[in-house]
């Protein structure tokens, strides 16, 4: 139960955090002097950002198993502390990938905010994800199921991509800048998401209390 509510308040946080950076973004497209030619584009990364997968982690201990409750009497006082003993658990990319089939996935909803503005305004939305290319479908019919629709392009790891994150990420961005694409903006909630050239004319660094890629 202690574990549970600590979890559910760090991801609250967190929600909260990732609404002020979107925020911060909104604020960023008002400001821009676009050009206006459809060549403008703006690169979304989808879990922890677009899409959230917090009902899978919260089924599955937040990523952690408890060990134990431990209560002690610091310095004889008459109240106790509790610590609670966490252990990792390892990433189950077979339930994992069960969960993203399902395409139940909800949109965070200040990044859908974001991505209406942007659209409103003429920059085209492309999706960049660590997700692979047989995960299409699904991820298009979860996008849609949350109202999102209308993006240029949704780019997936290939098969037998063997890279790191951030080789990848940067990679599609270079082929986008390369095609006469101006990335006006980057936005992920992991830093091999943001890191790496061409990064965007400015990135958005979303928290993300669940887990970390790199
Ligand atoms: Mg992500």
């Amino acid at each position: 139960m202690a574990r549970t509510t600590t979890m559910l308040l760090l991801v609250a946080a967190a929600l909260l955090a990732a609404s002020c950076s979107a925020w911060e973004a909104v604020a960023y497209v008002d400001s821009l002097k676009l050009a206006g030619n459809g060549k403008e584009v703006w690169v979304f990364d989808i879990d922890e950002t677009t899409l959230s997968n917090l009902p899978y982690y919260a089924k599955h201990g937040f990523g952690c198993r408890a060990l134990g409750l431990v209560t002690a009497h610091p310095l004889g006082l008459q109240s106790r502390s509790h610590t609670m003993f966490l252990r990792a658990t390892p990433f189950n990319a077979t339930s994992f990938n069960a969960y993203v089939r399902e395409g139940s996935a909800p949109a965070l909803p200040e990044t859908k905010r974001l991505y209406n503005k942007l659209r409103s305004v003429g920059i085209k939305p492309v999706f960049l994800t660590g997700r692979t290319e047989d995960q299409r479908a699904i991820t298009v019919t979860n996008l849609r199921r949350q109202g999102i629709s209308g993006w240029m392009n949704l780019l997936l790891k290939q098969p037998g991509f063997k890279g790191s994150a951030v080789t990848y990420k940067s990679g599609e961005r270079q082929k986008l800048q390369d095609a006469g694409y101006v990335i006006v903006g980057n936005i992920g909630d992991q830093w091999s998401d943001i890191l790496g050239a061409p990064e965007g004319a400015r990135t958005f660094k979303l928290p993300d209390p669940m887990y970390y890629i790199g």
